[in-house]
């Protein structure tokens, strides 16, 4: 979410000095074809100012840059597209800015999709003013400017996904981690406004883990924490599941549209499941579970403590446990 924020951003300002450097790019343009008496080239000149001038609007009072960005793209491909169907020569050259603006604001692939059809019309006009070896030029150099804008935006959105994994995955055991968590609640808080969801919480942490890893090493305490993760995803497979690495030793699994009482039973098939199957040497690994479904109207903070203090009541009771706080 905080990526997304960020991203956001980056787009909004993007398309804000695109649509200005754009308009003000063309303004002068205006001016000059008045002083010609070119009013059809002043009209369409005002035509991509004005359109620019809207798409910051829009954008800067918004922030949303979806819809702006295919107006964008339009005004710029068409209006350049008349612009050289009309005076023909150098205005040509009007494309490859045009062209490469389009993999700013669209994904890549359509990017490319849109300039080819672009090329497309402008191909019958070029035949008919250009000489064979002016148009292999043009259509080379259009060709080449397009992979490399076109290779160099699929390299930036890779990078952005594996930045935006990175940014909410625990490296260790591959689960969420504690700002995909933060995220998580925050949303799942979001739909339990609706008076019919709801939603619980398990929190678990291993049992006497610190001896463990003093016994045997920081490594196979690690190769704990993996097994136990594993074990959770594979338990916890459906949808409705979402698994954080809450800190340490500690996990929470969050569990959408589930009541205590199940999820209650669920935990202590779970905490089954871990004494059964992971040991570390003759020692068996057991796990603390605190269990909470959300009141309604409480905040994430009040959820996460009430379910934090049924963790501690299971660890006071002597371990190996799961407490639920009962409902009032
Ligand atoms: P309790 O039953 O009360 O939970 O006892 P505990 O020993 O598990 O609790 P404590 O909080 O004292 O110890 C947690 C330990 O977890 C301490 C810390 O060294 C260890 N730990 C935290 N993160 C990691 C990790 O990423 N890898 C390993 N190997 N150990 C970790
Ligand atoms: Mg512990
Ligand atoms: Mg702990």
């Amino acid at each position: 979410m905080i990526l997304d924020k960020q991203q956001k951003n980056t787009q909004t300002k993007l398309m804000l000095v695109l649509s200005a450097v754009c308009g003000l790019g063309i303004l002068p343009f205006v001016f000059y074809r008045a002083t010609q008496n070119d009013w059809f080239m002043v009209s369409l000149d005002l035509f991509i100012v004005v359109g620019m001038s809207m798409v910051f609007i829009y954008v800067y009072k918004t922030h949303n840059t979806k819809y702006p960005s295919f107006g964008f793209v339009i005004i710029a491909l068409v209006g350049s597209a008349i612009s050289f169907y009309l005076n023909g020569g150098n205005v040509i050259n009007w494309i490859y800015p045009a062209m490469l603006s389009t993999f700013f604001v669209v994904k890549p692939k359509l990017a490319l999709l849109i300039n080819t059809i672009d090329l497309l019309i402008y191909v019958p006009k070029m035949i008919s003013i250009f000489a064979v070896s002016d148009n292999a030029i043009i259509l080379i150099s259009v060709t080449i400017s397009n992979i490399i804008a076109f290779s160099f935006a699929q390299g930036l959105r890779s990078q952005e996904k594996e930045l935006k994994k990175l940014a909410v995955e625990d490296c260790l055991t591959l689960t969420g981690n504690r700002r995909a968590l933060d995220i998580e609640l925050d949303k799942v808080h979001g739909l339990l406004k609706n008076p019919a969801k709801t939603a619980s919480l398990i929190i678990l942490d291993i049992d006497y883990f610190k001896i463990i890893n003093d016994s045997y090493g920081h490594i196979k305490g690690d190769e704990v924490l993996v097994a136990l993760s594993q074990l959770l995803k594979e338990f916890f497979k459906e949808n409705n599941y979402s698994l954080f690495r809450y800190g340490g030793e500690e996990f929470v699994v969050v569990c959408f549209g589930m009541k205590e009482t199940n999820v209650y039973k669920l935990a202590n098939v779970f905490r089954e499941l871990v004494r059964e199957n992971i040991h570390v040497s003759d020692n068996t690994i057991t796990i603390s579970l605190g269990v909470a479904e959300y009141i309604k109207g409480e905040s994430v903070e009040d959820w996460m403590q009430r379910v934090d203090k049924a963790l501690y009541a299971a660890k006071n009771q002597g371990r190996d446990k799961v407490m639920q706080l009962k409902m009032t």
